[in-house]
């Protein structure tokens, strides 16, 4: 164990452009931003509108914040390259997309095909071509191993080894603690990539088990959290005392929108009060991280849920942690982008370290 690493959370605002159904039902646009890509002594800014005027506008700064325009290269020049550099160097990393559903985690994390790739399969790219250049001008050699699973109604599931029946699989994987290596998911799948092309078909076939459990249940993927986790091992052929290893996750969230009254019943309102369970257990492990950050010393409640369990280490141990909110520009959902924003606005507080992960 070496060098030590210390930061706040990033904290990334992101805010998508109207959809067509906003645009045909004349919402207003409530969200004004003064953008920042990260660069040194950059300020952005977040001005949120009561579309009633009830409220003064809520000013929010943040050191990166996209606009509606900014291209997908862009988010992944800003939040991707720099989480996967510190993976090479060692560090565990996570970036996780928080927002409501419909705000656009997913094209943010996943994204769609050519100019519209997401942050992981770009991290996915680059992470080949590195080594690729890497392997070609060293003695360094590297194995990268995938997982890839979801937690839905506080049940993790293995979506690169998917059940057929979900329901057969009562509780799912559980969450232990080694020693040494921590936190990790028993018995879960992780299946080792030679190749882009490997990730690829992994993260589809990952996202299409998740697809067809959405026709099942009630459109799984707004109510469950996904991570993905890649892991990269360094070996140098010369020097073998050189071992350095290190994981980075990608989160997409399950949508942080309060849970309606409105027709909720039996399941549907059993998996509500789960993804609250789990996204408020989030919030208040947040709020717990900025107190201890403040200098009080409070309890950390990570065992209230899955999610804040599987994330421990990101949040506040060894890991260094992106935030990327994601928000609609719509009128119509100001309560929830004003949640999203306090919510964002907290965690630039949480400080983490990272201790670099070598031998
Ligand atoms: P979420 O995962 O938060 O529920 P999605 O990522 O599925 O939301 O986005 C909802 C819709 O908005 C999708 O059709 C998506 O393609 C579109 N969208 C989201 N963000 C953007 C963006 N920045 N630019 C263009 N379209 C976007
Ligand atoms: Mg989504």
């Amino acid at each position: 164990m070496g060098d030590k690493a210390s930061d706040c959370v990033k904290v990334a605002i992101r805010c998508r452009p109207p959809s067509t159904k906003e645009i045909n039902n004349g919402e207003e646009s409530i969200v004004e931003m003064t953008e920042a890509f990260g660069e040194e002594g950059e300020a952005g800014q977040v001005v949120l509108s009561d579309p009633n005027a009830h409220d003064e506008p809520g000013k929010f700064a943040f050191d990166i914040v996209f606009g509606l325009s900014v291209a997908q290269s862009q988010i992944y020049e800003s939040v991707g390259r720099p989480a996967l550099q510190k993976t090479f160097e060692g560090y565990n990393g996570t970036i996780f997309a928080y927002g409501q559903t419909g705000s656009g985690k997913s094209f943010t994390m996943t994204g769609a095909a050519g100019d519209l790739r997401g942050i992981i399969p770009r991290v996915n790219e680059e992470l080949f071509a590195q080594i690729a250049e890497k392997q070609s001008s060293s003695t360094c050699r590297f194995l990268v191993m995938c997982s890839f699973f979801e937690i839905y109604n506080e049940i993790i599931f293995d979506l690169l080894n998917p059940v057929a029946d979900r329901t057969k699989l009562g509780g799912g994987l559980q969450i232990k603690e080694h020693p040494v290596m921590g936190i990790y998911v028993k018995d879960l799948t992780e299946i080792v990539a030679e190749d882009v092309g490997k990730v690829e078909t992994l993260l589809e076939n990952g996202n299409k088990s998740r697809a067809v459990s959405s026709t099942l249940m009630n459109s799984v993927s707004s109510r469950s959290h996904s991570i993905f986790t890649i892991k990269i091992h360094q070996k140098d052929e010369e020097d073998t005392s050189r071992n350095v290893f290190a994981k980075l996750n990608l989160v997409d969230l399950a949508g942080s929108e309060r849970q309606k009254g409105t027709g909720a019943s039996g399941q549907t309102l059993k998996e509500g009060a789960n993804i609250n369970k789990s996204l408020s257990a989030l919030g208040n492990v947040i709020n717990a991280l900025v107190e201890t950050a403040n200098g009080k010393k409070v309890f950390i409640p990570y065992r209230n849920s899955k999610l804040t369990r599987v994330l421990q280490e990101s949040l506040g141990g060894n890991s260094l942690c992106t935030m990327l909110a994601t928000l609609s520009p719509a009128a119509c959902n100001y309560e929830e982008t004003m949640s999203t924003l306090r919510y964002a606005n907290r965690a630039k507080a949480i400080k983490v370290s990272a201790t670099k992960n070598e031998e």
